[in-house]
């Protein structure tokens, strides 16, 4: 395989999601220079190395270095609660809550409040958060919130940093823990501007992927203070996330952060040209597109899954569902197909509406 050649490479016509990335050669070449020690003790130079280098980043003390999201979001819920009864607050669409097969009930017990934003967006602290939170004031029939999770991006939105200064204010205030799930942090940085740093100062805890956007083949570093960190690690070890020679799969997501984080925005250029064509045809989309993801409003469009993918198999792309993924691996040509592939499916539909189904909307945050 020519490694290097994007239009060669598997995922140049995946739009399914930013997960669907191949390592680059400069990835695999970098194994050759990881260390092989054992990391469940500690001994492994290049896990050790990563860690510190997204803790650094992040302006926080210490990182763990997991082998997904889903483990280090969890994990970081169990250190951030002490003793249950207690609620997690969090958007009704976060991953933390939607898409992580039940973790915040069974691994930390916690009663969820799944939260609709009212602006459609994001969480607000005045007309989400406040109205909504459980005090612990003694009521013995009450499970108080004691964390909340926020996500960014979220959907590809960008939750504003005003917004999340005034969260984080009315937390450190209420002793309400305050977690990040930052899969994407890394876009919303790119597209802002705000350095992670900035954006990790007001949370207690924050995950970072770095498997999605930014291609490492596997894993996210949670990142917190050493104390909170040391804790996370027993967790971890006990969901049996404890690897042993994870330095060679710890160089290589060092190679993506160095490489690909500065390539994440020509993603963000093309999907927001993609978004811009649906509305000048009319053609809904249910999220402004702020970073890497359009969501085309399938209901209110009368598409079906099925004519999509029957429109993305004629110019060759892979789709699924109305979430259309950019990565920085996308070809040009594989833009140009997206586009036709749509369009074709929005006169289609035009004339032959899908049925509106009864089924609530699947989201797709995979
Ligand atoms: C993918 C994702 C995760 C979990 O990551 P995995 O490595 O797939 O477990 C967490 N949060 C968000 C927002 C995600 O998109």
């Amino acid at each position: 395989m020519d490694l290097s050649n994007f239009d060669k490479r598997p995922a140049h016509n995946d739009f399914r999601s930013d997960t669907f990335t191949t390592p680059t050669a400069s990835m695999i070449k970098s194994l050759v220079i990881s260390s092989l020690g054992d990391a469940v003790y500690n001994e492994d130079d290049s896990t050790n190395q990563l860690e510190a280098k997204v803790a650094k980043l992040a302006g926080k003390e210490s990182g763990l270095y997991c082998v997904s999201g889903t483990l280090s979001n969890q994990i970081a819920v169990r250190v951030n609660l002490f003793q249950p009864p207690y609620s997690i607050l969090c958007d009704y669409r976060g991953h933390i809550y939607a898409d992580e097969a039940g973790g915040l009930s069974t691994l930390s017990q916690a009663m969820i409040q799944p939260i609709h934003p009212k602006n459609g967006k994001y969480l607000t602290l005045e007309d989400d958060i406040i109205p909504n939170v459980i005090p612990d004031d003694g009521d013995i029939h009450l499970a108080p919130t004691k964390l909340i999770s926020l996500e960014n991006t979220l959907h590809g939105m960008i939750f504003p940093i005003d917004e999340i200064e005034k969260i984080s204010k009315f937390c450190r205030e209420n002793e309400i823990r305050l977690h990040l799930d930052g899969a994407r942090l890394w876009n919303a940085h790119v597209e802002t501007g705000v350095s992670i740093e900035k954006y990790c100062s007001y949370f207690d805890s924050v995950s970072l992927c770095l498997s999605k956007s930014l291609g490492a083949p596997i894993g996210s570093v949670l990142v917190s203070d050493s104390k909170f960190i040391k804790k996370a690690n027993h967790f971890k070890k006990q969901n049996g996330g404890g690897i042993r020679q994870s330095g060679i799969l710890a160089v290589m997501a060092s190679t993506a952060i160095d490489e690909n984080l500065p390539l994440l925005k020509n993603s963000h250029v093309k999907a927001k040209e993609l978004g811009k064509l649906c509305q000048d045809n009319n053609i809904p989309l249910l999220y402004p597109v702020d970073t890497n993801f359009v969501f085309v409003d399938f209901e209110k469009a009368g598409i079906s899954d099925e004519l999509f993918n029957k429109y993305g198999d004629k110019y060759n792309i892979k789709v699924h569902g109305n979430r259309i993924s950019f990565h920085y691996q996308i070809s040009d040509e594989s833009f140009e197909n997206v586009k036709r592939a749509l369009l074709d499916t929005w006169e289609d539909a035009k004339k032959n509406p899908a049925e509106r189904s009864n089924q609530p909307s699947k989201f797709y945050s995979l």
